[in-house]
């Protein structure tokens, strides 16, 4: 039966805890009356170097309960190393394991339903939020403007999922393979591959407490995720040059036109030309080295060049 590890990134989570173990060890117990998961599944807390009692009380609710477990990181890292960390780390012990916030604010009553498209064979499973009713304008507009920002950057996300989903063993074996450091988790798991399917939820109010992104760090998280995805904005430099330096040979041709005309100032056709010309010349070379720039940096990765998924062989 199907051992499953829950993934919970706590960072100063205290007001939250007792609430979310109740909730998640009634979701346990029925999946393991249903049959769905092993009864040597667990839910793992994982502290990321909480300020407050949080590790404290993991400890507590260990001792208190078989299915809890917890993981403590050395020191505070942020929410996509955190559970960077913990993904890698729990899939020696499960056969699936499932990210989720420890404010439960997205539905655990979701995980059943990716439960069932593993068995179906999917090795990846994003939750995807229906409706963002329960977030403010600010919140939904600004990351929904954000997932097509990174669209628009080649960067291939999807869609109003962040970190709720399952990935399978074999699909956090191929994630493990990653080396980069500048992480942004949602980028990263599509590039895995294998078959993968979305189940869809209503995203919900933050039980207690007070949300541990505020806009400095959704700002950077956003900053991350096209800075590490993509390379195109060095690319964009170099582009810009490109036109800026047409629109001083078109203009050059204009002033050229305008001297024989005699309507210009002494002096004024080649200032204007050699500026544009310059800048956009200056522009594009920069660019170009950019773009080397940029090679380095994906090479500095050392992302895996392919994952197998199959290999029918026979051999004796
Ligand atoms: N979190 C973390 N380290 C941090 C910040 C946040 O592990 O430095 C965890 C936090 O405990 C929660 C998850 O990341 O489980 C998402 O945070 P939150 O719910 O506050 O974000 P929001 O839902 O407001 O975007
Ligand atoms: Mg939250």
């Amino acid at each position: 039966m199907t051992v499953l590890y829950l993934a919970v990134p706590c960072y100063n989570e205290e007001e939250v805890l007792q609430d979310t173990t109740e909730k998640l060890i009634k979701k346990y117990e029925q999946l393991i009356a249903e049959k769905k998961i092993s009864s040597k599944s667990r839910i793992v807390y994982i502290d990321d170097g909480s300020k407050d009692k949080t590790w404290k009380i993991i400890t507590q609710l260990h001792d208190k309960y078989e299915l809890v477990s917890g993981l403590k990181m050395s020191r505070n890292r942020g929410h996509q190393n955190t559970l960077y960390g913990g993904l890698v780390t729990l899939k020696d012990y499960a056969d699936v394991v499932i990210s989720i916030d420890a404010d439960l604010q997205d539905d655990i009553n979701a995980i059943d339903e990716m439960l069932d498209k593993y068995e179906e064979g999917c090795d990846i499973v994003y939750g995807v939020r229906k409706k963002r009713e329960t977030d403010t304008f600010f919140k939904r507009f600004t990351a929904e403007s954000f997932y097509k920002i990174l669209k628009s950057m080649g960067a291939e996300i999807v869609f109003n999922h962040a970190d709720f989903r399952l990935m399978s063993k074999r699909a956090l074996d191929a994630f493990a393979d990653f080396k980069e450091v500048n992480l942004f988790l949602r980028g990263m798991v599509p590039m895995v591959g294998f078959k993968s399917d979305v189940v869809e939820y209503e995203r919900l109010e933050r039980q207690a407490g007070e949300s541990k992104y505020p806009l400095s760090k959704m700002l950077a998280l956003a900053w991350q995720g096209i800075t590490s995805l993509s390379v195109k904005p060095i690319r964009m430099i170099m582009w810009l040059g490109i036109i800026i330096f047409l629109l001083a040979v078109l203009s050059g041709i204009y002033s050229f036109v305008m001297y024989f005309f005699g309507k210009t100032e002494p002096g004024w056709a080649s200032m204007f030309i050699s500026i544009w010309a310059l800048g956009g010349l200056q522009l594009f070379a920069i660019g170009v080295i950019g773009e080397y720039l940029g090679k380095v940096y994906l090479e500095t990765k050392q992302r895996p060049r392919f994952i197998v998924e199959k290999f029918l062989n026979d051999e004796e």
